[in-house]
């Protein structure tokens, strides 16, 4: 059976090391998680794996990492100051605070109707559409509110709302020992803003040509109005993010391609299930400043229903444009030459020379934007699952795909009071480690039963048992499974003697 809620997924987090909430002896800071021994193997092998994907196996495509630490003007010219905004709401009566969006999304049809019909807008079920009605009018919106008797999701009853307001998300920081009010900085809200700042610097030292692409993995820092569901909507969060530039005219198809090569790479190297993901377009009035077109990859998170894994967008020449001097000059496309702030205090013309056509040209960028934290969820919630085993045993299981597994290999001795037992464990677990870039371990704390659930439930693909066989004392002299171990395959639980020579190739055969 699979996990039906997250809970079961926060638990096992926590009881075998995963993930923790951060500084949790302190009483915690909302949005704010750490990953523990298992949590970090995990997540570094997704990242790994993406990496793999996205840089090495193609040749279009250079990496970075930038710093979080982000000078103000990088995100006024990118329209983050501006636009970087959630809307919210307060009640008076609970004290509580909400994304203005999400109260709506709470309400039952009548009162979402009731809503609409006070303040004077077509009813509709779109709730992010309607607070974006709202928030025109707030005054009118606090009297539609309270009129159609809005409840507080956290006390079933109608709430005394304030108007609602956006909020900018951003976390600022002082730089330097003097404070004042132009020595900060921000903390990234994404990465994207550091490849694009770098452009020129990637281009002039590698000698591209378009199409080509910069991938970048890294934190980022969003001061989310209710971080909540766990990893899912968290105040840090980790994201790996490509930002693939473009011939104009080249970017719808382009952006159709990214899509495809990603959706295939959720179910193929990470392992999700194909019925579970669906692509979800945003509706043309919803787009960011940015965006020509959005497609959001969704996966059916248990709780939650499905919701946005990744983002791919089509950001136009929006950022390069917005970052460059004298933009007047440059053939930017319409939107970006309409709103984009003069730029006063960049020292870049952030183009690309067309040789074939002899001129610059500002080119278009196709960006696959995905959470780290939210792949590291789906990929242990797709992986979870309760067995019934013959004989009315239960086991859990996390059937996570062997690349992603924090430990590849347990070696296990049958008998930890026998010291040529455990020597030859040892060693084993000392040949499978030499340079091999994985996590294998040796575990004797428990009978053998019991550190076979153990490590089904952390998701060991491979665990090897070092017996009596090994070691040439098998029953009534029999020698024949002398230095040979017994592999025991996590899904199917059935066991493989393989010679101890073998082993390492075995395993790796069965890794990828
Ligand atoms: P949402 O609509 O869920 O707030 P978003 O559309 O603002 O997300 P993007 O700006 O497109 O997100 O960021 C790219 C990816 O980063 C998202 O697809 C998601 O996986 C991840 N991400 C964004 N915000 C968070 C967050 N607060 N916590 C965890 N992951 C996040």
């Amino acid at each position: 059976m699979a996990a039906d809620s997250l809970d079961q997924i926060v638990s096992l987090c926590k009881r075998r090391g995963f993930i923790f909430p951060g500084s949790e002896i302190y009483g915690g800071l909302q949005g704010t998680f750490d990953y523990g021994p298992l949590g970090v193997e995990l997540k570094n092998n997704l990242k790994r794996l993406w990496w793999k994907h996205n840089v090495y196996e193609r040749d279009d495509m250079e990496g970075i990492e930038t710093a979080l630490l982000t000078n103000k003007y990088v995100l006024r010219y990118s329209g983050h100051e501006a636009g970087f905004v959630d809307p919210l709401i307060d009640n008076r009566t609970t004290k509580k605070r909400f994304r203005f969006d999400h109260l709506l999304r709470d309400q039952s049809l009548d009162i979402l109707d009731a809503i609409a019909r006070e303040f004077g807008t077509e009813p509709t079920s779109d709730h992010e559409g309607l607070s974006m009605t709202l928030l025109k009018d707030p005054a009118k919106a606090e009297v539609a509110l309270k009129a159609a008797k809005c409840v507080d999701p956290t006390d079933g009853k109608p709430g005394d709302w304030t108007q609602p307001r956006t909020f900018n998300m951003m976390f600022k920081t002082q730089v330097g020992p003097v404070a004042d009010d132009e020595s900060f900085a921000y903390l990234r809200p994404e990465t994207a803003q550091g490849m694009f700042v770098n452009f020129k610097n990637v281009l002039d030292s590698t000698n591209r040509k378009l199409p080509f692409g910069i991938a970048q993995q890294g934190k980022s820092f969003r001061n989310e109005i209710t971080p909540r569901n766990f990893l899912f909507r968290v105040r840090e969060l980790e994201q790996m993010e490509i930002e693939y530039f473009v011939m104009p005219g080249e970017d719808e198809r382009i952006h159709e391609e990214w899509i495809e090569d990603h959706m295939n790479w959720w179910v193929e190297e990470v392992g999700l299930d194909r019925e579970k993901l669906n692509l979800h377009e945003h509706a043309k009035e919803k787009l960011s400043h940015y965006s020509k077109r959005t497609v959001d990859i969704m996966y059916n998170f248990p709780s939650l229903g499905f919701d946005e894994l990744e983002g791919i967008a089509n950001r136009t020449d929006w950022d390069l444009g917005s970052h460059s001097r004298d933009q007047a000059n440059l053939p930017l496309s319409p939107n970006t030459a309409e709103k984009a702030m003069k730029n006063e205090h960049s020292t870049e013309k952030l183009t690309y020379f067309d040789q074939p056509n002899n001129k610059h040209i500002v080119p278009f960028v196709v960006e696959p934007a995905a959470g780290v934290d939210r792949g590291v969820l789906a990929a242990l919630c797709e992986a979870y699952c309760e067995e019934e085993l013959e004989g009315g045993d239960k086991r859990t299981v996390l059937k996570l795909k062997p690349a992603l597994s924090p430990i590849k290999v347990a070696v296990l001795p049958l008998a930890k009071n026998k010291p040529d037992i455990v020597a030859k464990a040892k060693e084993i677990k000392k040949m499978l480690q030499a340079d091999s870039g994985m996590r294998v371990v040796y575990d004797d704390s428990a009978a053998i039963g019991k550190l076979y659930r153990r490590q089904d439930e952390v998701g060991t693909p491979f665990c090897v048992t070092v017996d009596f066989d090994t070691l040439g004392l098998g029953k009534d002299g029999d020698t024949s499974l002398t230095d040979t171990v017994t592999v025991r395959d996590r899904d199917t639980m059935q066991q493989e003697r393989i010679r101890i020579d073998e082993l390492e190739a075995y395993v790796r055969k069965r890794l990828r």
